[in-house]
């Protein structure tokens, strides 16, 4: 059933059956499964977004793909495509479209200690008929290839040197390891405490973390695992830049800008992947696009920097957060990403240094609810400023997004303590 109006809401996770409203029209998210797309699919998708659609799309920060500006009388004729091109799947259910991420290069890398690929599957099979897994539940899957070791989820598995997975807590106890062929089941067992609790009070219990500590004892002595130490911790995967494969191939990845690509933009990566005789592209969790199985990575790579990708690693904007704000969000209250570019290049020297930095366009911080170094929050068109801290955190000052532009740009402490709000009203 292709439900349109009665389906529309705001603030949950929106589908391809069920759009979100938002500033610019409505959001509508696909899910292609393990994050792989088909040359044909980009084509398919740039049209479709030009056709019902702003012609705008986001890369998600987990490898999904939204759709911009879609309108009620182009929303029906939208879905019908999609299911006909095999985009969207008719039944999208309660849970999550995408429970489990693993690495963008999954089953190709060299160094891989498991198929986190082939696992990632598994995962999704064993999980599917889980009834009443919140739909934001997420599973990491580190087989070893690149490390995911920034991205906050439920449950965390990690190949060790001998292709055990280790599991690790939201908490970050490491409660035991599991064979690969055993993983699917056991992960499955430690979510459905998540489920039962979810299923009955939706509201309170939203993510493992919300469970008590002990809850999950009884799955983890049924499945025998014991404590272990944490795996050595590896340095942050590089989010654009070239990848070994096994057999000798290459991948790149390139990111865009903030998330955000349009239709003519997609349509370019589907020439440059089909000229350089890409073997699939993928969604990565950076907000980007990798391409696989590639004799000549650096000319593929420059291609995409050709484009408008960020194909270098050192770019500062890998390192901003920044959700729409204004005006395409309609809670926003500063347009963040239309700012975050300035604001990124202002802020590169204490990029490099190891900012972090998040745009927001209000205080529900989308793009990062984590704390990072600075992070500006939407005030009334202006920027609070909180310094290591959340969007939800008190900020110093409200501050236009020219003299916050200034303050990065100047070296010395950003922490002020009392400040004018340099606003006008
Ligand atoms: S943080 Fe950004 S995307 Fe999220 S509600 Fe606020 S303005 Fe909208």
């Amino acid at each position: 059933m292709i439900r349109t109006n009665a389906a529309l809401r705001r603030g949950w996770c929106p589908g391809a059956l069920r759009p979100m409203e938002t500033g610019d029209g409505w959001l509508v998210r696909l899910h292609p499964r393990g994050g792989r797309l088909s040359v044909d699919d980009l084509r398919r998708i740039a049209d479709l977004a030009r056709r019902h659609g702003s012609g705008l799309i986001d890369i998600t920060a987990r490898g999904n793909l939204q759709l911009r500006g879609v309108r009620p009388e182009t929303h029906g004729p939208l879905v019908e495509e999609l299911l006909a091109t095999g985009l969207a799947d008719a039944d999208e259910g309660d849970g999550p479209r995408r429970l489990v991420l693993a690495s963008p290069l999954a089953g190709r890398q060299a160094g891989e200690a498991v198929d986190a690929a082939r696992l990632a599957e598994g995962i999704e099979a064993a999980c599917a008929d889980l009834t009443g897994l919140p739909a934001k539940a997420l599973v990491v899957v580190d087989g070893g290839g690149l490390p995911l070791e920034d991205i906050a989820a439920d449950l965390r598995l990690h190949a060790d040197a001998a292709g055990a997975l280790v599991i690790a807590l939201p908490d970050g106890r490491w409660i035991g390891s599991v064979a690969p062929a055993e993983a699917p089941a056991a992960v499955r067992a430690l979510l459905a405490p998540l489920a039962e609790a979810h299923r009955r009070e939706p509201g309170r219990f939203r993510r493992l973390r919300d469970l008590p500590g002990e809850a999950l004892e009884p799955e983890a002595a049924a499945l025998g695992l014991h404590p272990v130490d944490a795996p050595v911790r590896r340095p942050a995967a590089p989010r654009a830049g070239i990848v070994p494969e096994r057999g000798g191939a290459f991948a790149v990845m390139a990111a865009a800008p903030f998330g955000r690509l349009d239709a003519a933009q997609l349509d370019a990566v589907a020439a440059v992947a089909r000229s350089h005789a890409a073997h699939d592209i993928r969604t990565t969790p950076w907000r980007g696009l990798s391409l696989t199985g590639l004799v000549d990575p650096a000319a593929t790579l420059a291609a995409l920097a050709g484009i408008g990708l960020i194909a270098d690693p050192a770019d500062p904007r890998l390192a901003v957060h920044a959700c729409p704000g204004a005006p395409a969000c309609l809670r926003g209250e500063a347009p963040a990403q239309a700012d975050a570019t300035r604001l990124a290049m202002a802020a590169a020297g204490r990029i490099a240094g190891g900012l972090t930095l998040h745009v927001s366009g209000c205080a529900k911080g989308c793009a990062h609810p984590g704390r990072a170094g600075v992070t500006l929050v939407g005030q009334g068109g202006g920027y609070g400023l909180v310094l290591d801290g959340t969007a939800s955190d008190p900020a110093h000052g409200r501050f236009a997004a020219d003299i916050l532009a200034r303050l990065l740009a100047a070296p010395g402490d950003l922490a002020f303590t009392s400040v004018p709000d340099t606003v006008s009203p």
